[in-house]
């Protein structure tokens, strides 16, 4: 008996990718560096599904149908080219490795290009969807080359995770595509952790609803145009009491937030890229902030707030929902224009309705509101935006109002929120007129002649500041 596929690095995520595969019926070789997490796994779970035991990458390899298919699931960095490096000699032209670990995309790109020079395909897969998801059904974002996912394609799809019957793994374009969408993803879910927790704190904070109440609020929520996998667990956590206190469970919790790195990785993409994603940086900073813990404390009994009271409007909460929602949506927004921005940058062929729709079900950030994003992006006439899209330009104005009452009551009672804040200040920068940018170009012309555009004419000038304020047509030095 040969194996279709082989998994090396069998700890949780890389074992139940394995049984998944089994489970779907594959013949799975499994291979761990120590083999204990091969023996345990078979064990455990070898009566799931055909699995062939092996001890060496040498007999993994040996043990596969050819072309064969390799997928990597060990500790994302320096191990993955180690594993590479072991493997390649053992593999023949046309073979397939796959990095379905969480390595950052220009990695996948380095590794691509070299193994490509060997013949072989190298395929990083995004996968979402933490250890159940990688069991019972992840999203799945593969890169790599088309011929590879002709080869890998059925098989991912049949263990991904189905919206309605499809699945949530689609090719998404060639070399690191697949771990730079996962990474956007990630940065996407940092974005929707923050405004569910500014939500809760402006809930909590300026209308004093205890986290019990609030979980109604959330399950309310989850019902409606914010429907998700993050609002419904929302829920789940804010009904949570401790068993040792009685208190609410998030009262017990330390708030500094904890982060693995990918949310950075999103951010420092964003700013290499020039894509203003001020929602998901928001975010990593949020936590940044909490965790400096030595800091906070030390504040709390220096800084003043002077904060102001409020009186409420009517409606509040119907208000939270809304500045949420909207939020919610321009970080959407924020993500998927670093998409299109990567896309130019390093050639792939992004189809952002079939990126949306991979997100539907199997992923972290997994909400109804992804199929409306699908439906925007299979549009005949895609938006130049996501806000952009007639059914979103709508509900986002609709939800204006209410965004503008939420984020001036928490200014005024100094409660942060950041990315209600700094998407509302998107939102309006992509709307408004005239920009102060304007006033930026004159400050950059005077102190270091940067020239600017006119309103007026074609060209490029210079105002001659030191000297009688005429003003020069630059030569362009591009
Ligand atoms: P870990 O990241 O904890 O890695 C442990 C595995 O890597 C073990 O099998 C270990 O082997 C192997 N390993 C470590 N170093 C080497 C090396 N130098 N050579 C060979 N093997 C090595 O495992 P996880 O299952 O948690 O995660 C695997 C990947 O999946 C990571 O990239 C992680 O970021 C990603 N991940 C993704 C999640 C998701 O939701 N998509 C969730 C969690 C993780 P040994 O047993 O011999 O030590």
């Amino acid at each position: 008996m040969s194996a279709q596929i082989g998994v090396t690095g069998l700890a949780v995520m890389g074992a139940n990718l394995a049984r998944n595969l089994a489970r779907n019926g594959y013949t799975v070789a499994l291979h761990n560096r120590s083999v204990e997490k091969t023996d345990a796994l078979l064990e455990k779970h070898g009566d799931e599904g055909d699995f062939i035991r092996t001890e060496s990458l040498q007999e993994l390899v040996d043990s596969l149908e050819k072309p064969r298919r390799v997928l990597i699931m060990v500790k994302a960095g320096a191990p993955v080219d180690s594993v590479i490096e072991q493997l390649e000699p053992l593999l023949e032209p046309g073979d397939i490795v796959i990095d379905a670990g969480n390595s950052h995309y220009e990695d996948t790109r380095r590794r691509e290009s070299a193994l490509a020079e060997k013949n072989l395909h190298f395929v990083g897969v995004g996968v979402s969807g933490g250890e159940e998801g990688a069991l019972l059904g992840p999203s799945i974002m593969p890169g790599g080359s088309r011929e590879s996912y002709d080869s890998l394609g059925p098989m991912l799809e049949k263990i991904s995770a189905k919206y309605n019957g499809e699945p949530c793994c689609t090719w998404v374009g060639t070399d690191g595509a697949g771990h730079f969408v996962k990474m956007v993803h990630n940065g996407i879910e940092y974005a929707d952790m923050q405004v569910i927790g500014e939500a809760y704190d402006v809930l909590r904070t300026a209308a004093g609803i205890e986290p019990a109440e609030q979980a109604k609020i959330f399950n309310d929520w989850n019902n409606g145009t914010l429907s998700s996998f993050l609002i419904e667990i929302t829920a789940e956590v804010l009904a949570h009491t401790d068993a040792r206190t009685g208190k609410p469970f998030v009262d017990v919790v330390v708030d500094s937030a904890g982060q693995k790195g990918t949310g950075r990785w999103t951010v420092v993409s964003a700013l290499e890229l020039g894509s203003p994603t001020s929602g998901i940086a928001e975010s990593v900073f949020a936590r940044g902030l909490s965790s400096q813990r030595d800091q906070r404390e030390l504040a709390q009994g220096i800084l003043e707030g002077h904060e102001g009271s409020v009186e409420l409007p009517e409606g509040f909460v119907e208000d939270v929902r809304l500045a949420l929602y909207a939020s919610k949506l321009v970080s959407y927004a924020q993500g998927i224009d670093m998409l299109t921005a990567a896309a130019t940058e390093y050639g792939w062929d992004l189809k952002l309705d079939e990126i949306a729709s991979l997100w539907r079900a199997g992923c972290i950030i997994r909400a109804e509101l992804l199929d409306d994003i699908m439906k925007a992006y299979a549009a005949d006439e895609k938006p130049a935006n996501l806000l952009l899209a007639p059914a979103f330009a709508e509900a986002i104005a609709g939800a204006v109002p209410a965004w503008r009452r939420v984020v001036a009551t928490a200014v005024q009672l100094g409660i942060p929120v950041p990315v209600f804040s700094s998407s509302l200040a998107y939102y309006d920068g992509l709307r408004r007129k005239r920009l102060p940018a304007a006033l930026t170009q004159g400050l950059r012309d005077l102190f270091g002649a940067h020239t600017y555009n006119r309103v007026d004419a074609e060209g490029t000038f210079h105002t001659l500041w030191g000297e009688d304020r005429s003003e020069v047509e630059a030569v362009d030095t591009h």
